[in-house]
């Protein structure tokens, strides 16, 4: 499987790291390898000294598909969860002004924290969800999905057009601002409405 993650897609996060908003989704990937599993503890690399935290809405890919139009994306999906894009934005920053590719920012080991899931129909719109992150019992960001510049829907077509999905994929589907720094011992805990979707520490 893979992770697509979907860049600057909340125009308050875009204008808060001085990035311009697209004109089309922006995405990356992360590796298998970057999974961490539902709330076992994120271990800080020895390589970043500012490890950033980016709460987000995730939608789980439930069936093979390419070119999919936007009208048919609802049906490739079930799940909505919620979890964690982190960042090393030091060395995200110098790859940026390098020009080069974001790997060693994102996609580097445990950096994809993935929360738990719930189906769709639980919702009575997945594009009006509310959800933000504690940090240490602080509510630090919050953000509401009609705020994402391209919806679901438009994210699971134009990706397609680019790289097949396939059962499993899992879309980060970008933060809204209030983006932060961690520190060991922090516990961060992500919720969609009143309902906790993860639970865990920084180590
Ligand atoms: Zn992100």
């Amino acid at each position: 499987m893979k992770f697509i993650c979907i860049g600057r897609n909340y125009a308050a996060h875009a204008a808060e790291l001085q990035h311009s908003v697209p004109s089309e989704p922006v995405f990356f990937f992360k590796p298998e390898s970057a999974l961490t599993r539902l709330n076992r503890p994120f271990f800080i690399p020895d390589f970043s000294n500012e490890v950033h935290y980016e709460t987000e809405i995730l939608v789980k890919i439930n069936r093979l598909g390419k070119c999919i139009s936007e009208k048919f994306a609802h049906k490739y999906y079930d799940e909505i969860g919620l979890g964690v894009d982190f960042t090393a934005r030091d060395l995200q920053r110098n790859c940026i002004s390098n020009g080069e590719p974001w790997e060693i920012a994102k996609a580097f080991d445990g950096s994809a924290v993935v929360g738990e899931f719930v189906n769709k129909n639980s919702f009575s719109d997945v594009q009006n969800l509310n959800f933000h992150l504690l940090l240490n019992g602080q509510n630090v960001q919050s953000g509401n999905t009609s705020e994402m510049i391209f919806p679901i829907d438009k994210i699971i077509s134009y990706v397609s057009h680019f790289v097949t999905l396939k059962m499993g994929d899992i879309i980060f589907t970008g933060t809204p601002a209030g983006v932060g720094t961690v520190k060991i011992n922090d516990r961060l805990q992500g919720f969609i409405e009143d309902n906790c979707f993860f639970d865990f520490l920084v180590k």
